[in-house]
């Protein structure tokens, strides 16, 4: 199959995601267009290499996001329950550093809405 035919396949199917994704969740979509599992990764890796996409690590999963998207995951001490938030801007990060903040993943720790009831 010809590259740039590989390239319109995969950028479509990654287009379809308008928050995190898989390569796995990649490769569902485009079952049946003979592409391999590993040219799903090399294609990720490379639009990651390139800042087009931005990567996270979900239940020790690699996810991926177009945007650049911050994760978060609030993680409940009694009950093990994790939950994603979400927080809008990285200013208050990117105030202590000259380095350029791209996206960023936090594990916060705490216990549950439910948890606290009890
Ligand atoms: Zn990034
Ligand atoms: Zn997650
Ligand atoms: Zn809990």
């Amino acid at each position: 199959m010809r590259l740039t035919k590989q390239k319109i396949i995969l950028n479509s199917a990654i287009n379809a995601f308008n928050s995190f994704f898989s390569a796995e969740d990649i490769y569902q979509r485009i079952k049946g267009k003979n592409l391999s599992l590993a040219t799903v990764y090399r294609f990720l890796k490379n639009l990651e290499e390139k800042g087009e996409v931005h990567s996270y690590l979900c239940n020790n999963r690699k996810i991926y996001s177009c945007k650049k998207d911050n994760h978060i995951h609030f993680t409940c001490e009694k009950c093990g329950l994790v939950k994603h938030l979400t927080v809008k801007t990285v200013d208050f990060l990117q105030e202590i550093t000259d380095d350029n903040i791209c996206h960023f993943q936090v594990d916060v720790t705490g216990i549950c809405r439910d948890c606290l009831k009890d």
